[in-house]
C-alpha cells in the first residue's frame, strides 16, 4: 500500500527523493527513495552529510 505521507510525519508528501540511510555507521549505508513534505525535504537538504535523524536512522539526501 502506497503511503500518502511524508516519511517523518503525517502530512501529504511533496517529493520522492533519493536517500541514503543509516544508523550507526555511515560507510554502511542503504539506499531507498521516500517520500517527505515540503518541510522535511528542506530539512534533510539543510542536513547534508552529517544527515537527519528520525527515530533513530539519519538520512542524507543522495546515493552516494
Ligand atoms: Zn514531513
Amino acid at each position: 500500500m502506497p503511503l500518502r505521507r511524508c516519511k517523518f510525519c503525517p502530512q501529504p508528501p511533496l517529493e520522492e527523493v533519493a536517500v541514503s540511510m543509516w544508523t550507526d555507521d555511515p560507510s554502511d549505508v542503504r539506499r531507498d527513495t521516500i517520500k517527505l513534505c515540503r518541510k522535511h525535504l528542506v530539512r534533510l537538504r539543510k542536513a547534508g552529510d552529517t544527515g537527519h535523524e528520525h527515530r533513530g536512522v539519519r538520512y542524507r539526501p543522495g546515493f552516494w
